[in-house]
């Protein structure tokens, strides 16, 4: 059940509210931040300017860089007595992003998690174990908090710990996971090993997002877990966790919490706005936020919107789930191609397992993608067993199977990324596990 009488509002009710919040919004930052007062009067438009939502076009965007630039606070448009929490992003290339918080700010956050939690089924009487981690990284603090608001029980046990995190879920009698879903996998391989049955502890469900993952990959916890697993979407800049959530129901695209952050998608070489339904770059303008609201800020994921009603009764727009951020897009040979499209292909075959790195090198002039991933422990046994069995006749056949899966997966892969690939098939447990977000790609081209 939705959380707020806000989800389930009428179209015109909504876009009221948007236009009046968005107004406030743009005179907001107009009278209180110098960077947007310059930007916006090199070209001549006044916060009286903005009349209808489509008025929104007439603002300029705002990028990561505009936000780099400006570090750390410069952006912010509260005085400092007003800030109440500071995050930031983990910044692996040059100076982080700082984004601050009011009292304010806090409660919008705190609702549109507690939407969240209640979208993916979470209420008073569920114990959330939060694995996202808590720090700088929005993503403890934000699940925290959501849970909080809808009267869960929090086990603020953060990420990593891994036989910790499984002892808990065990005692604790966790009902509900909040993590990233490469995090999720890896726990269950550990607990694979301690000879534990998921299924038989008490979870039901769990918030999985803070990287790119693919439907395969859900479905493939649901099963491990038992348990039915909800998309989370969020970034920092624009509040953390929490722009959009996945409803239990249909489990297929994300509501956006739309009162909040104003959604918009756009052609990312030309700008301009693309028709409802089209794919392109998410933009959002916070249009409730005081610490450093963002005027259309360019996340740099690819998505569409979808304004049709859903079953669960929600009418806030859903988005797709996110093919990929331009920024982990790899351009390979003029193609762009997403790890998450190779992740779908590895998952939905057997023998192999969801652990993988994509290794792109250039050879000469041309630039090659490497995909490694791991074999199963049963594959392994299996291959190992067929081989002490037989005789030499039986080796070859055996050898001839692994590079029929090794051929069989490059051409699934180049089916559906559009470009030829080598596959490396590896031993179990070869590749590093993240304790939180996971790293999938290895870019050697010189830069
Ligand atoms: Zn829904």
């Amino acid at each position: 059940m939705a959380w707020s009488q806000k989800e389930t509002i009428s179209r015109s009710e909504m876009q009221a509210l948007q236009l009046a919040a968005l107004q406030k919004t743009v005179s907001y930052v107009y009278e209180r931040n110098t960077y947007y007062r310059q930007k916006l009067d090199a070209i001549g438009v006044k916060p009286s300017n903005i009349k209808s939502l489509d008025d929104i076009r007439l603002l300029p965007f705002t990028t990561k860089q505009d936000l780099r630039d400006n570090y750390p606070f410069k952006l912010f448009t509260a005085p400092p007595e007003e800030i109440v929490e500071y995050h930031a992003t983990s910044g692996t290339t040059g100076k982080p992003i700082a984004v601050g918080y009011t009292r304010a700010d806090l409660e919008v956050w705190s609702e549109a998690m507690a939407r969240t939690c209640a979208g993916a089924g979470i209420d008073s009487n569920d114990v959330v174990q939060n694995i996202f981690g808590y720090g700088l990284f929005t993503g403890g603090l934000g699940a925290h908090y959501g849970a909080l608001r809808v009267g869960a029980g929090v086990i603020p046990i953060s990420g990593g710990n891994t036989q910790k995190q499984i002892m808990l879920m065990q005692d604790f009698g966790t009902t509900a996971l909040t993590s990233t879903p490469s995090f999720l996998v890896h726990i269950h391989e550990v607990g694979e090993l301690m000879g534990i049955d998921f299924k038989k502890l008490n979870l039901k469900k769990a918030i999985c997002g803070a990287e790119p993952w693919s439907e395969s990959m859900r479905q493939s916890i649901q099963e491990k877990f038992g348990i039915k697993v909800c998309d989370i979407y969020g970034l920092s800049e624009i509040t953390g966790p929490g722009v959009s959530f996945e409803c239990w129901e249909e489990q297929n695209g994300l509501h956006i919490n739309e009162d909040f952050f104003y959604p918009e998608i756009i052609d990312p070489d030309t700008g301009d706005v693309l028709p409802s339904g089209d794919e392109g770059e998410l933009v959002f303008t916070t249009i409730n936020k005081y610490g450093q609201p963002l005027l259309r800020y360019r996340t740099r994921d690819i998505s569409t919107l979808s304004y049709e009603t859903c079953s669960c009764g929600r009418t806030l727009v859903k988005m797709a789930r996110v093919s990929g951020r331009s920024d982990d897009m790899l351009i390979i040979r003029g193609v762009n191609v997403f790890p998450s499209q190779i992740e779908s292909v590895i998952l939905k075959r057997e023998g192999v397992s969801p652990h993988y790195m994509v290794i792109v090198e250039r050879k000469g002039a041309m630039d090659s993608l490497r995909v490694k991933v791991e074999v199963t422990e049963e594959f392994m046994i299996k291959a190992a067993a067929d081989i002490l069995a037989g005789d030499g006749f039986d080796i070859l056949e055996d050898v001839a199977a692994v590079r029929g899966k090794k051929d069989n997966l490059m051409q699934d892969i180049k089916d559906v990324i559009g470009i030829s690939v080598e596959v490396q098939l590896v031993p179990p447990n070869s590749i590093q596990r993240s304790e939180g977000k996971a790293k999938r790609v290895e870019d050697r081209r010189p830069q």
